[in-house]
């Protein structure tokens, strides 16, 4: 065939497809839910709006017990032998808050699939690991993953408001008990210091908002107290699962170690509530920079227009949309996993036909320990000495010569 005509031929499908696009990334969907009145609920009818609004009563409060979630939501017989097989593995603790925001008819409903266990979480899929990152083989020192060279992950706390039920860390967390030593992370901060090169450092676990302020002070104050640590990062979901526990005087604390950044754990539109954006200004109005992670998850958020409207809901909310991630291949969670080929077209959808602000980047984590690596659709053709041949989200074709 000659160029000419495969070049027209190519743009002609490329058209159609890009066509396809726009319908899919203009298509409407409903307005969001208002989270249930908690006093409707008869397990939560006396509790007072002082109460509510306590995290640590959010805390001792959580959902751990089939009978006490059936209270709350129409529990169907693969939820209840999925919460019923679940102990022994990731604990189920769902706070009052987040209980509020599930449909209790629906078992559909993206957050409630992602805290109410089915029966697919004791079956293991093929490839699937325990610890598919492999962090304990990358752990020079305990609570401490090393992998890149200029940045450390510190594991702060083995618990979290919610565990999620798609959990990458579910070898690991739970509502186990745990060492609470003054000299815990020791050995993990004299590593950090005999280390140089190492100039970020994000403290997640679990959830280090989990902790006391105090308990979160001296840990930043340790390790930001290190003279060649430029910045750090916590990684947390308390705003969504748990957003009380934004308080004034966490975020005063926090506001002390600048420059520090906080990355958020976001799966999908409805978990952004006028409760979780207080939560969030609260942090925006200190300078913290805010950034979000989210997983890509079957059923949950791999549709285009719904990832796109959470992306959108991030923005308003000042939190910048930073990874959207495949879903790992850890134990139990194979259910949650789409192709790789769902997460690309999210990003095709994305790139170009909204803000650049509101494309976050699609990566795999390398299993076995290969670190993040960035997966997306291919803006180029054909590639020759000098020439690029390019298509840009319209899907029209472009030759830039170097
Ligand atoms: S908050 Fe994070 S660490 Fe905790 S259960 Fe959810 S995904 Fe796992």
């Amino acid at each position: 065939m000659p160029l000419e005509q495969e070049r027209v031929e190519l743009n002609n499908t490329l058209v159609t497809e890009s066509q396809k696009i726009q319908q899919e990334t203009t298509t409407q969907i409903t307005p969001l839910r208002r989270p249930r009145d908690y006093q409707q609920i008869s397990l939560f009818k006396d509790v007072n709006p002082l109460d509510w609004e306590d995290w640590h009563w959010q805390l001792k409060h959580r959902i751990r017990k089939k009978e006490e979630l059936a209270q709350i939501i129409k529990l169907t017989p693969d939820e209840e032998k999925g919460i019923d097989k679940a102990s022994g593995r990731l604990s189920v603790a769902i706070t009052p808050y987040w209980a509020t925001l599930i449909d209790p008819e629906d078992p559909d409903c993206p957050l409630r699939r992602q805290a109410v266990p089915v029966a697919a979480e004791s079956l293991i899929g093929p490839h699937e690991m325990v610890d598919p990152c492999a962090e304990d083989r990358d752990s020079p020192a305990a609570h401490l993953v090393h992998r890149y060279p200029d940045r450390v992950l510190l594991l702060a706390t083995e618990q979290c408001a919610m565990y999620c039920r798609h959990c990458t860390r579910r070898r690991l967390v739970g509502e186990h008990r745990e060492s609470s030593s003054p000299t815990k992370f020791d050995a993990a901060v004299e590593y950090i210091k005999a280390n140089r090169k190492i100039r970020d450092v994000l403290i997640s676990g679990g959830d280090p908002f989990i902790l006391e302020d105090e308990e979160i002070e001296s840990l930043i104050q340790k390790i930001s107290s290190i003279s060649h640590v430029e910045f750090l990062r916590l990684g947390t979901r308390v705003p969504v699962t748990l957003p009380q526990r934004i308080t004034e005087k966490l975020v005063a604390m926090l506001k002390k170690y600048s420059p520090l950044w906080v990355s958020i754990h976001f799966n999908h539109p409805k978990e952004i509530t006028k409760r979780c954006k207080i939560a969030c200004d609260m942090l925006a109005d200190a300078g913290i920079p805010l950034g979000s992670q989210t997983v890509l998850l079957k059923g949950i958020n791999d549709r285009p227009y719904i990832m796109r409207r959470l992306m959108h809901e991030l923005l308003k909310i000042r939190v910048r949309p930073y990874y959207i991630y495949q879903c790992d291949p850890v134990k139990g969670t194979q259910h949650f996993r789409t192709p790789v080929a769902v997460g690309i077209n999210i990003v095709e959808k994305l790139r170009g036909h909204t803000s650049g602000y509101a494309v976050p980047t699609y990566v795999i984590d390398g299993p076995g320990g290969g670190g993040k690596i960035p997966v997306g659709p291919n803006y180029i053709l054909s590639q020759a000495k000098g020439k690029y041949v390019l298509r840009n989200y319209k899907a029209k074709v472009y030759t830039y010569l170097e």
